[in-house]
């Protein structure tokens, strides 16, 4: 049931204790071995003995992206976060931002040891274990979840066929008979389709659950995707930064591992925490156990995601860890007429269960401006599964209610033409993500 039951049953207040007495050692840590943040307490004065609770974080830097870029070649002329020798250091990752330049990543031994342990947890807490046999979709290469999972898989005496990608052959799930599979939801239903085609059906070939890798979602899209292929979905969050947090069988929330990860919830401005319940800026920072290293070493990272902190309580799975809303990348939240909305309220139009005897669920959108002053068009291109049998009137209602449902004031400007929704029919592999060269289309 548990991967370390000690730690993960542990209650509040010890939890409390262990959490800070690793911020105090991780923040000493920095100063002895990060050139970054040793020039930053002298700079600002800060002794770092001073830093000694959660509340404490609120006095050091919060470090973005851009930190990152101009603590490190070409900017800088060396590694300024790196907090280790070179000798220590086992592999060396690049994480593409937005800004399109990679940001690079030590890993000490130990440093993959730990990633390995969260992704462990997680697996248990999803049932998996001695005896499954998981296809891991998501890619190896200079991100770590792929890798990460695999060794975690050696800790629990669970087998990995490391595809790496969600085009393999059939004969795959036929002769070896996986009970689990990680990949994306649409590498999920693009799968289930190529095995419907086969006059099989994905339901009945013994997967006894499917695990999201880093991408959010709508629950209507979850709940297809467990009605398609008959066994949960569980979704987890993993960065190459650290952060492996996922769903367990209770699926109400994603598990953050504190002892390992501190996860702060900011306001917008990245001034102040905000409460338990309401949403913000998720802002993590590593804990390191006692006597321990690690490569790269972030306090108060800013991962320009937004989330909930649902519970600090015991959960229903027994585990005391606190649990989060899936995270969502603010680089996929859009704005029109000065409301948010997200790639997942567009999935929850499209994924209403009766849109899905019309709809694949492919679909691509974009906002451009209306032919009256001031108005903003979402268009969305809708792939059919049956162009003459597609109900575009049951399709459209069902897609406004599902993308309205948490956007009343965008739903007023709906009503009153401000904001226009332009809903488009096409047939299979019509999509332009389809036609487009070079993306892949697995
Ligand atoms: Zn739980």
């Amino acid at each position: 049931m548990f991967f370390d039951e000690e730690i993960e049953t542990m209650k509040r207040a010890d939890l409390d204790v262990l959490v800070e007495d690793r911020i105090r050692y991780t923040v000493k840590y920095a100063n002895d071995c990060s050139p970054f943040y040793r020039k930053w307490f002298r700079k600002h004065n800060v002794d770092p003995r001073d830093i000694r609770s959660h509340e404490d974080l609120l006095n050091l830097p919060i470090i973005s992206g851009e930190v990152i870029h101009k603590n490190q070649p070409p900017v800088s002329d060396d590694f300024y976060l790196k907090s280790v020798d070179w000798n220590q250091v086992f592999t060396i990752h690049e994480t593409s931002g937005t800004s399109g330049s990679p940001k690079t990543f030590f890993l000490t031994w130990d440093d993959w040891e730990r990633y390995a342990e969260k992704y462990a947890r997680a697996f248990v807490s999803q049932g998996f274990g001695k005896g499954d046999r998981v296809v891991v979709c998501a890619s190896y290469g200079m991100n770590v979840g792929a890798n990460t999972m695999t060794l975690a898989a050696n800790k629990i005496g669970m087998t990995i066929i490391p595809e790496g990608r969600c085009v393999f052959p059939l004969r795959v799930i036929l002769n070896y008979r996986p009970t689990g599979m990680v990949g994306s939801v649409f590498k999920f239903l693009r799968l289930a389709k190529k095995v419907s085609k086969e006059n099989l059906v994905p339901s009945e070939l013994g997967l006894k659950g499917l695990v999201v890798g880093g991408e959010s979602f709508a629950e209507e899209a979850r709940l297809y995707v467990e009605e398609v292929w008959g066994c949960n979905v569980y979704n987890t969050y993993g960065s190459t930064e650290g952060t492996m947090c996922g769903e367990c069988s209770e699926i109400s929330g994603l598990h953050v591992p504190e002892d390992f990860v501190h996860l702060d919830v900011y306001d917008p401005n990245l001034e102040s925490f905000v409460g338990d319940g309401e949403c913000g800026r998720m802002v993590l920072s590593t804990l390191l156990p006692v006597g321990e290293k690690t490569g790269t070493l972030l306090l108060n990272y800013d991962t320009e995601d937004t989330t909930v902190i649902l519970s600090r309580g015991k959960c229903a799975c027994g585990r005391s860890h606190l649990k989060i809303h899936s995270p969502q990348r603010e680089a996929e939240t859009f704005w029109g007429l000065g409301s948010p909305f997200n790639r997942v309220d567009v999935e929850r139009g499209v994924f209403q269960r009766e849109n899905m005897e019309y709809v694949t669920g492919e679909y691509e959108g974009f906002l451009k401006d209306g032919n009256s002053e001031g108005q903003v068009v979402l268009g969305l291109n809708l792939e059919c599964i049956e162009e003459t049998y597609c109900d575009m009137r049951i399709v459209e209602e069902n897609f406004l209610r599902g993308f309205f449902k948490f956007k009343p004031k965008l739903e007023k400007d709906y009503s009153e033409g401000k904001f226009k929704i332009e809903l488009n029919f096409l047939g299979l592999k019509e999509l332009e993500i389809f036609k487009s060269r070079g993306r892949p289309k697995d």
